[in-house]
């Protein structure tokens, strides 16, 4: 942990612990070793727009590569206040792994933008993407980088990202992002997929732990991309949706939430409080309410040694990344809480952010159906291959998945050498 330098943030600490933990259960290779635990590239830039008053800021941006020994990188940008170049790096390793794991031909990469996007108009947002995409223009493309959406952007980002892209190379290049817009070759699917994915995991443990669904409560913090798309799958799927939060406060029902109603209050009104037919909670409440399913699916470090003790849920299941840190994660498994790993439970966004780079290279687009079908048989078939090696191994859930897809990738490495 000597070699944090400019990455030292506690979230690359945990991502690195987490990694370095993995390494000592696969014996790996302390030259590999090496090589795993610092990105392969970091691009910090400024990012100066002019605001809507006539004065310029600089924000700072980011654009972190991990790995790319089995292909092209991929991973989302976040817009958020807290963005710093360790968080991304963090968030770049998992994505490694995760992409390793689900067995797709990508390396792992994170952008950022340190900013409020809540507080920019759609001018300012739009100038701002644009500046940052081209400041990160000679790092990114088809074959090379591919963002995504992650925290504070979404599919118009996207589609400002792809035009801003196209442009400077003369000519319509929809595979340079994915979470695009469905008319610009965007997929089917790819909006709720990670939601989606998070609750294909939480299916095939409730079967494991031999748990009803349509007797399972579920607690989800955050409610946007993923918390939404999760809450409406779990209903979906029979089970009621006791408790939602946003960044500005949560709501509660034990009877279960009207979810798509309070998901219409939130995209009316910005926010879940105020709701008025549900009782209000606080975030940090909501964590610690006895539930079937606790999804937490907005920031890192939410579940920690404070409030482990008290999570009251069977299977805790990680939409968000880094959402547990270290000291809870011992906790959690000796309670006996059933935790999917984050690099297991939401890469269903990954998965079908792949498949939409597939259609656009091939110009030929999948149906929906196609879309859930090969979602849910990478995912599953992902699922049981790392429960069965915890079970084997005597190793948690999240172990048995992070050594799952460094083996991958520290295979690629021992096959291709070390150049030059
Ligand atoms: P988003 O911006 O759409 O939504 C984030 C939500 O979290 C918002 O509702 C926000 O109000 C809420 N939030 C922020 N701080 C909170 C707090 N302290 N308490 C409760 N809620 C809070 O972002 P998203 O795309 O849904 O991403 C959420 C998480 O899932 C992130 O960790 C992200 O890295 C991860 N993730 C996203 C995707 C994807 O496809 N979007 C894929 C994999 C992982």
């Amino acid at each position: 942990m000597d070699q944090l330098g400019e990455f030292d943030q506690p979230i690359y600490r945990l991502a690195l612990h987490q990694f370095e933990q993995a390494a000592e259960v696969l014996g790996l290779d302390p030259n590999l070793r090496e090589r795993f635990k610092t990105p392969e590239r970091a691009l910090v830039v400024s990012v100066p727009i002019r605001m809507d008053n006539g004065q310029v800021r600089v924000f700072q941006g980011y654009r972190v590569r991990h790995d790319s020994s089995l292909g092209p990188s991929k991973g989302g940008v976040r817009y958020h206040p807290g963005v710093n170049l360790g968080e991304v790096a963090a968030l770049a390793m998992w994505m490694s792994w995760k992409c390793a794991l689900a067995g797709l031909p990508y390396g792992g990469a994170k952008g950022g933008v340190r900013c409020e996007p809540k507080s920019l108009s759609r001018g300012e947002l739009q100038r701002l993407t644009r500046r940052y995409t081209a400041e990160i223009s000679s790092v990114i493309g088809p074959e090379e980088d591919i963002p995504a959406p992650d925290v504070g952007t979404n599919e118009q980002i996207m589609a400002w990202m792809m035009d801003t892209y196209s442009m400077q190379k003369g000519y319509a290049i929809p595979g340079v992002v994915t979470g695009k817009p469905i008319s610009i070759g965007g997929s089917l699917g790819r909006s709720e997929a990670t939601g989606r994915g998070v609750v294909t995991n939480v299916l095939e443990a409730a079967s494991i732990l031999s748990i009803r669904m349509d007797q399972a409560t579920a607690a989800i913090q955050g409610c946007g991309n993923v918390g939404s798309n999760a809450a409406r799958m779990l209903v979906a799927a029979g089970a009621k949706v006791i408790a939602l939060s946003d960044s500005q406060g949560g709501l509660y029902d034990p009877k279960g939430l009207e979810v798509e109603d309070v998901l219409k209050y939130k995209h009316e009104t910005g926010k879940l409080p105020g709701y008025r037919k549900a009782e209000p909670i606080s975030g940090a409440e909501l964590l610690t309410l006895p539930c079937t399913v606790l999804v937490p699916s907005a920031l890192s470090e939410q579940v920690t040694e404070k409030n482990a003790a008290r999570i009251s849920c069977r299977i805790l299941a990680e939409g968000a990344n880094g959402p547990t840190t270290l000291e809870a994660d011992d906790i959690l498994r000796e309670r006996g809480v059933f935790v999917i790993p984050d690099i297991l439970a939401n890469a269903g966004g990954v998965i079908v952010s792949y498949f939409e780079w597939v259609q656009d290279l091939q110009k030929y687009f999948w149906s929906e159906t196609e879309i859930h079908q090969r979602l849910t048989e990478i995912l599953s078939g992902a699922f049981h291959r790392v429960y069965r090696l915890a079970q084997e191994r005597k190793i948690s859930m999240r172990m048995a998945a992070l050594i799952t897809g460094i083996e991958k990738i520290a295979q690629a490495h021992r096959l291709r050498g070390l150049y030059p």
